[in-house]
């Protein structure tokens, strides 16, 4: 289903899922000497590997979703809050 997230605090839609400890894989496209003798990758695709939970938030003000800890847990509260769509 669709998620219509309205944050609480500060009505931004964007919730977003925070990891830790992730392992990213991504792949090299280019590489360029900068003028300030530092060399800077141009990055592809990338894959996140892992990662240790940390909470839901709202992405623009970072309030925490309370009490949702699991996939289960957030959606019983975005089904509870009407922020489920049709698709
Ligand atoms: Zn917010």
């Amino acid at each position: 289903m669709k998620v219509n997230f309205k944050c609480k605090k500060c009505g931004s839609n964007i919730l977003e899922e925070v990891l830790g400890d992730v392992t990213k894989y991504s792949a090299i496209s280019a590489i360029e000497l900068l003028d300030n003798g530092y060399a800077a990758i141009e990055y592809g695709n990338s894959n996140d590997e892992n990662g240790d939970f940390i909470v839901y938030q709202c992405a623009s003000c970072g309030e925490e979703v309370d009490g949702c800890y699991n996939e289960n847990n957030l959606f019983e509260y975005l089904k509870e809050n009407n922020m489920l769509g049709e698709n």
